[in-house]
């Protein structure tokens, strides 16, 4: 008989299971990412109030289950209502943040400072709009929390700094940027200069102060570099961009 454990979550992911249970992924601090069944979660509202629903953040009871593949859910204390995200553009922006950092986590393996980055983006998202500096930030910093981090301020060869090159390259299939000098002529497309050291400058800065920065210009441009990055260790394009691209918001 194995005990129950309590961990602060996020809920991912839902799915109704036969007539009366759920299956559902949490990105937990304490234990990574688990897939867990609720029996009767569809049904009991003591248990699950509202506490499945995905981005909900939650205190989820369960057990780890060593012969099985689903942890069994002893219940799931509701802390934050996904309803904080009901409006559309917020929904978007939360999935995103969301499904990144599924996609970027392995079941079972630890990762409490994925967790906390999502956690932090959520609320920082809750009490305020998204900005194209925030989204950026928090895909730098999940990629460098997910043993990604790229190298924004150097060149990856001769590590002259970015501050001072002619010109930046970015190799889209390594996803490593390189001065003019080190480039590799077939694999690498000019970024600007502006665009990169500005991308730096969100690294190490909480979300919050993300937020409120601009990308001003090279916003667009921002957001491709960081999205060929993120593509690179992607399994599929994350849904919520279709969402994002519908509303539209502020050219983000
Ligand atoms: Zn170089």
């Amino acid at each position: 008989v194995t005990s129950v454990r309590s961990s602060l979550a996020v809920v991912l992911r839902a799915r109704a299971y036969g007539e009366s249970d759920k299956i559902v992924t949490f990105l937990t601090r304490d234990f990574g990412k688990l897939t867990g069944i609720g029996k009767g979660a569809q049904r009991s509202r003591r248990r699950f109030v509202n506490s499945l629903d995905p981005l909900s953040r939650v205190r989820v009871y369960l057990r780890l289950r060593p012969t099985a593949t689903l942890a069994f859910l002893e219940s799931c204390e509701l802390l934050q209502p996904s309803s904080a995200f009901a409006d559309p553009a917020k929904l978007a922006y939360a999935s995103y943040l969301a499904e990144l950092s599924d996609q970027l986590t392995v079941e079972e393996h630890p990762a409490p400072d994925v967790y906390e980055l999502l956690a932090d983006g959520l609320a920082v998202l809750e009490s305020g709009p998204a900005t194209g500096a925030f989204l950026r930030g928090f895909e730098l910093q999940l990629l460098a929390r997910g043993g990604y981090e790229p190298q924004l301020e150097r060149c990856r060869s001769c590590q002259a700094p970015f501050a001072q090159a002619e010109a930046v390259f970015f190799d889209p299939l390594q996803g490593t940027l390189s001065c003019g000098r080190c480039r590799d002529a077939r694999a690498s497309m000019e970024v600007g200069r502006e665009v990169v050291t500005s991308l730096a400058a969100l690294q190490p800065l909480p979300l919050r102060s993300c937020r409120a920065r601009s990308l001003g210009a090279v916003a667009a441009e921002a957001a491709q570099l960081t999205g060929r990055l993120l593509a690179l260790h992607l399994t599929r394009p994350p849904r919520a961009l279709r969402l994002i691209a519908e509303i539209a918001v502020g050219g983000v």
